[in-house]
């Protein structure tokens, strides 16, 4: 019997920006989308949503970019529940996650740079094409592990996954989304993916995870663009043991030109808009409705 709507839990969403560069307006859409389903009609009212800034990456991450989407986000009339979290504080809580799946023998050290993954792909007997032709061909997957630990000393390394014997631990998963339904995932299709980079101390996807369930979030509301990401992401919740979310993929906001936005549209950076004295809660309540400005449409990448 299905409950009734007010004992179905509201949910719990998240926004989460990296403060690479400013917010545009697919962002601006995204934290429509996130704000709509924890507080408006669609998730039935009295839901949370959570502003997370994604700033592992030092390299990348600007205070200036972060102002500058707490300014975007009132501009827009969007608020959200409790202070914002960054991920930069959470540093310990990746590292105790990589080291659980390294005590599981699932994580190994990773000594190879750009260049020779590119090389050894290259070089390799039918070159791929399509994903696979990024996919890290597994080279130090086999370095025994005493001998990557002293190596580590004196080489700069990442750390990876071993994708195929976690999958061979977990077994079948799926994650339910409401555009998608129930999707089984596919983590293979991804490689031994990055769970610490090494110039970051944990990648997008481990620290998301982390994240997701720390924060008790509940419904992940995010762009299609991140769907391949939904089945590796799948992968570490179970590996930890952490609760998976329900997803809500939504289409990206297309330019002009018909490709999905990016830190190089100026005109569609939310800031210039707003420095030229545009509505923001007009702006929002239209691309809430699904109306764009002039030029700009809602598609699948
Ligand atoms: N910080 C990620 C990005 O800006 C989004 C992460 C997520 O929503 O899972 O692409």
């Amino acid at each position: 019997m299905t409950p009734p709507a007010s004992a179905i839990p509201a949910p719990v969403t998240r926004f989460a920006p990296s403060p690479s560069g400013p917010l545009h307006l697919g962002h601006g859409y995204a934290a429509i989308m996130a704000h709509d389903a924890a507080y408006g009609d669609v998730g039935g009212g009295g839901g949370r949503m959570i502003l997370r800034i994604d700033d592992i990456d030092a390299a990348r991450s600007r205070r200036e970019h972060v102002a500058s989407i707490l300014a975007d986000l009132a501009w827009l009339g969007l608020d959200w529940d409790g202070d914002p979290v960054f991920q930069s504080h959470r540093l310990a809580r990746y590292d105790a996650a990589l080291g659980r799946l390294a005590a599981m023998g699932l994580a190994y050290r990773c000594f190879c740079t750009r260049a020779a993954i590119a090389a050894e792909i290259a070089a390799s007997a039918s070159a791929p094409h399509g994903p696979a032709a990024s996919r890290y061909p597994g080279t130090c997957r086999g370095i025994d592990p005493a001998a990557a630990a002293a190596r580590a000393a004196t080489e700069p390394h990442c750390w990876r996954l071993d994708v195929a014997a976690a999958v061979a631990r977990t077994g079948p998963l799926a994650w339910h989304d409401a555009a998608l339904g129930t999707v089984a995932a596919a983590p293979l299709a991804g490689g031994d993916i990055v769970l610490a980079r090494r110039d970051a101390p944990s990648s997008y996807h481990l620290a998301n995870v982390v994240d997701d369930a720390d924060l008790g979030i509940t419904l992940v509301v995010r762009g299609a663009d991140l769907v391949d990401a939904t089945h590796v992401q799948r992968l570490l919740q179970a590996l930890l043991d952490l609760p998976s979310p329900r997803y809500a993929h939504h289409p990206l906001v297309l330019g002009p030109d018909g490709r999905r936005l990016a830190k190089r549209d100026r005109a569609a950076a939310l800031a210039a808009l707003r420095d030229a004295g545009g509505d923001g809660p007009r702006l929002a309540a239209d691309l809430h409705a699904g109306r764009f400005p002039a030029g700009y449409s809602l598609g699948n990448p």
